[in-house]
């Protein structure tokens, strides 16, 4: 049901954007979705799909993924992390429990575990286009 939520908020800023600059019929909306935030992309889709409102009616969405960027809290190296190289079981706990990254990753540098997220959770919207009212 998460990612309904999501969808909604989207759809909304998407709107909200689209009639701040004067954009009557919006044709791309683009999403990027950090690595560490948990969604079903096919569940966003469909949910974006069905909310979509006349003005979004054309949009398409296009989602991105954002790495995740972290930086180590001992020695303050900063890097970026794939989540490819984790296990699936490492894997899939992060996905349900982000803050779980904590317990199986840790600073290619020193080894602290003990590391801030820069950049890979949340959803941030991109951009907004469309044709504008002349
Ligand atoms: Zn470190």
């Amino acid at each position: 049901m998460h990612e309904w939520a999501l969808a909604e908020a989207i759809i909304n800023a998407a709107t909200e954007i689209a009639e701040k600059e004067g954009i009557i019929e919006v044709t791309q909306v683009e999403i990027r979705v950090g690595e560490l935030q948990q969604v079903e992309r096919d569940i966003l889709k469909f949910a974006l799909a069905q909310l979509r409102t006349p003005r979004l009616k054309k949009a398409k969405f296009k989602i991105e993924t954002e790495k995740a960027k972290l930086k180590c809290r001992a020695c303050g190296h900063a890097w970026t992390f794939s989540k490819d190289k984790l296990d699936q079981n490492a894997s899939e706990a992060i996905h349900f429990v982000p803050e779980m990254a904590h317990a199986y990753i840790m600073c290619p540098k020193c080894g602290s575990p003990d590391f801030e997220i820069l950049e890979g959770r949340g959803i941030t919207m991109q951009t907004v286009k469309g044709v504008k009212r002349s």
